[in-house]
């Protein structure tokens, strides 16, 4: 809900052969940290300094966004998510010992909430309260009493 400015990901078209997939290695040099949830910040073997990025899949694919110049050239599957693809794929672990995940994020309601085409179980039956007064009568004074 909160992160639409991540940008959809097309991991299948960078895979095997671009310049990002090949940078993307994951050896000693390169380093990774996850500091949050769908938060990472990356350092590659051959970077000279470390890019935040922010992944997450959701139902229709991947999505994200990260720091560098390639991203911000709207060259969304840049290295940096690359690698973080690649490490969630193998299991790798980040700098602390902790094994990087990509977090899956609305997928479980998201298909729950088609599954059942939008129907509310929980509608509850409106009770009118027909409030003080409405009992037919009329008040006030007969004209002749004014
Ligand atoms: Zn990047």
């Amino acid at each position: 809900m909160n992160a639409d400015y991540l940008r959809r990901l097309d991991f299948g078209s960078v895979q095997g052969d671009s310049e990002s997939w090949e940078r993307a290695r994951l050896g000693d040099d390169a380093i990774l940290l996850q500091t949050a949830e769908s938060e990472f910040v990356v350092n590659l073997a051959d970077g000279a300094s470390s890019h935040v990025c922010e992944i997450e899949e959701r139902a229709d694919g991947y999505w994200g966004r990260c720091d560098c110049d390639a991203f911000s050239y709207g060259h969304h599957e840049c290295a940096h998510l690359c690698a973080l693809r690649k490490a969630d794929f193998i299991g790798a672990i980040d700098v602390e010992g902790e094994r990087i995940t990509i977090p899956t994020t609305g997928t479980a309601d998201e298909r729950r909430a088609r599954a059942d085409g939008g129907r509310r179980d929980d509608r509850v039956d409106d009770v009118e309260n027909p409030g003080a007064g409405h009992d037919g009568r009329v008040f006030g004074r007969p004209e002749g009493r004014l």
